[in-house]
């Protein structure tokens, strides 16, 4: 097996991958309704809910051909009732994706906005909740991926159940690799992507959630015929298999990375995760930068840097030096601020984040960048 040049994405996903994993994708032509081919289905589909800790008999998941995206198309889609109302609970660029989600759909919804860099205020999910009795579900983004928050799901959970909602939670980008407990965290419904946490390959994304609620679902208006949860459920559970052509050799690697996720085991992945989180903010401090967010609110796995006021400062040029040496770094995409993240996912370890500052300092100086980096306010 041919060695693949090894690059370090330190954007927020896809992530860097293992060998073993790329080269899962090169397999013999098959037709993916083979019975060698579609048996896979059973046990990936055993696994996905595994990971999150979920009792099989309770919940299930669901697999979508498509990036990450999809999965939230779905949800919206697919879980309201006729005449019911969507309440999302919005600080950062993944809700308003739902929100706006919403509103293509026509689909009554609150978008409840909060500042990008709080965590949001119960008391105010509470009192929308209480004033709109018509709200069936509520969503919200486990770790907003723009900023690297940690939303309170455990809570906002707790609080769509007191007020007779469904809880559906954006997961993305924390899904196998922070450790998550569906029905300890009142979650149920959360999504990923085989692309991130799982670090395979974009192309298939899934669901995880109640089956009492997606049978419920199968009386709700069918908005879409692609996208809708009921209908691909029941084609896996008559069938075992998705209803359209699946992405086989992304499921063929799919099943090696999880095959891998065992063996590194929740603990070790997570605490793999947490030293490469580690080593980015103590790289990140030494030359002095800024982070938009206070750590005690962070997710711990996507570190916002703030940008300098140095004259010189020229991201895409600090980029470009980066990826030429094989290291991606990402911009923020935050509006009220400029930042650049670097982001804790995939088969990486603390020694290539040493080795990216190595790189990145060189940049800076490259740059005419002063380091300490300079801010204009204390
Ligand atoms: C990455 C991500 C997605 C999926 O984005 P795609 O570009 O469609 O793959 C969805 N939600 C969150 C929170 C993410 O981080």
């Amino acid at each position: 097996m041919k060695k693949i040049e090894r690059k370090i994405l330190l954007n927020p996903g896809p992530s860097t991958t293992t060998d073993t994993v790329k080269y899962a994708q090169v397999v013999p032509d098959i037709c993916p309704r083979e019975k060698e081919f579609s048996s896979l289905f059973k046990g990936l589909r055993e696994d996905l809910v595994k990971i999150v800790h979920g009792d099989p008999d309770t919940y299930t998941s669901v697999l979508f051909c498509g990036s990450g995206t999809i999965n939230i198309d779905v949800c919206i889609s697919s879980l309201l009732p006729e005449g019911k109302k969507i309440l999302v609970v919005d600080n950062g660029n993944y809700s308003a994706r739902a929100a706006e989600i919403a509103m293509y759909y026509g689909l009554p919804c609150i978008d409840l906005k909060f500042p990008i860099t709080e965590q949001p205020d119960l008391a105010k999910v509470e009192e929308t909740l209480k004033n709109n009795p018509d709200i069936a579900m509520v969503y919200t983004t486990y770790q907003e991926t723009v900023t690297g928050l940690l939303n309170p799901a455990k809570e906002l959970g707790a609080l769509a159940h007191q007020y007779g909602a469904v809880f559906v939670c954006d997961t993305t980008s924390v899904y196998a690799m922070r450790p998550i407990h569906i029905e300890e965290e009142n979650i149920d419904f959360l999504m990923a992507s085989a692309q991130k946490g799982l670090m395979a390959f974009t192309g298939i994304s899934f669901i995880i959630g109640r089956r009492s609620i997606i049978e419920a679902s199968r009386d709700y208006p069918k908005r879409s015929y692609y996208c809708n949860l009921y209908l691909q459920y029941e084609f896996f559970e008559r069938t075992g298999e998705m209803h359209f052509t699946p992405p086989v050799q992304t499921i063929y690697a799919l099943v090696q990375a999880i095959k891998e996720y065992w063996q590194e085991g929740e603990e070790g992945k997570w605490a793999r995760h947490t030293r490469v989180y580690n080593a980015i903010n103590k790289g990140l401090e030494e030359l002095g930068f800024r982070q938009l967010l206070p750590a005690e609110i962070r997710a711990g796995l996507v570190s916002s840097a703030v940008y300098p006021d140095d004259p010189n400062w020229n991201f895409d040029r600090l980029h470009d030096y980066c990826y030429e040496r094989g290291y991606t770094i990402y911009p923020g995409f935050v509006s009220s601020a400029n930042t650049f993240r670097l982001c804790s996912l995939g088969a990486i370890d603390e020694a290539d984040i040493e080795a990216f500052f190595e790189v990145f300092k060189d940049a800076l100086k490259a740059c005419n960048i002063a380091v300490p980096v300079y801010y204009a306010e204390n």
